[in-house]
């Protein structure tokens, strides 16, 4: 195992153990994955996260036999959509799926998420679909789900959960938590009465916002140094002043 990978596994680690502790998910129901190279590195089936190892972490094929995997423990039993995921969706280097109450809630109301929050940009477009049920851990539920994950970084699971995927398990995760607070803030504001909705040309408008984040170039230091230069020069002239004044 190269130091990069244990790293990465260290992190999904720590990852499912932040979720709990942040109360975003309840004992084992969360799961993660990463990419690595040609592997989905993820959770293993059933293993309380305090008792997890980096080596127990499980490395599934992203290019080789469908299904195929390498570890001690068995992967996640919802191993399907995080691996359809990583293969469908070559953008995506990680993947947090959680039961987190809110997202659930309106799950089990088979309701989607309007964008109620300019935070929905982040998303990817003007909701956060609700997929339909199929029971965990099958093909017919993977399949639900990447049609709602379509153009999309998050989806609901009917009576189940949510997902949420980014470009790495730091911005899957990011989602995540925006995705339970958005779906906290619009069950509140449905209990409040009638959410005003976003347009799409409000949530357009937005993502172009998000688009140039990061890309910002800082300002360059010599701002600093020119007022110090400046002051020399005065000072010389000062000095200059003085002298002819003598
Ligand atoms: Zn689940």
């Amino acid at each position: 195992m190269t130091r990069e990978e244990r790293q990465l596994r260290e992190a999904i680690i720590a990852k499912c153990r932040w979720m709990n502790a942040s109360g975003l998910n309840q004992g084992t129901s969360g799961n993660i994955s990463a990419r690595y190279k040609d592997v989905m590195l993820i959770t293993p089936s059933a293993t309380p996260y305090d008792a997890m190892k980096p080596e127990m972490i499980a490395a599934m094929s992203l290019e080789g036999e469908y299904g195929s995997w390498t570890g001690p423990l068995q992967p996640s039993t919802e191993w399907r959509f995080h691996l359809d995921i990583m293969r469908g969706r070559p953008d995506v280097g990680g993947v947090v799926h959680t039961h987190s109450t809110y997202a659930t809630v309106l799950a089990i109301a088979r309701k989607s998420i309007p964008a109620c929050h300019y935070m929905m940009a982040a998303f990817g477009g003007q909701d956060i679909r609700c997929a339909g049920y199929a029971r965990y851990g099958t093909a017919e539920l993977s399949e639900l789900a990447l049609a709602a994950l379509e153009g999309r970084n998050g989806c609901l699971l009917a009576n189940h959960g949510m997902i949420a995927i980014g470009a790495n398990l730091d911005k899957a995760m990011w989602l995540a938590v925006e995705l339970e607070t958005i779906a906290r803030q619009y069950y509140l504001s449905l209990a409040l009465g009638q959410p005003h909705i976003l347009s799409e040309a409000e949530i357009a408008d937005t993502a172009r916002g998000f688009s140039t984040y990061g890309l910002q170039t800082p300002k360059e230091k010599p701002a600093k140094a020119k007022p110090a230069k400046a002051t020399k020069a005065a000072a010389r002239q000062n000095v200059e002043t003085k002298r002819s004044r003598k």
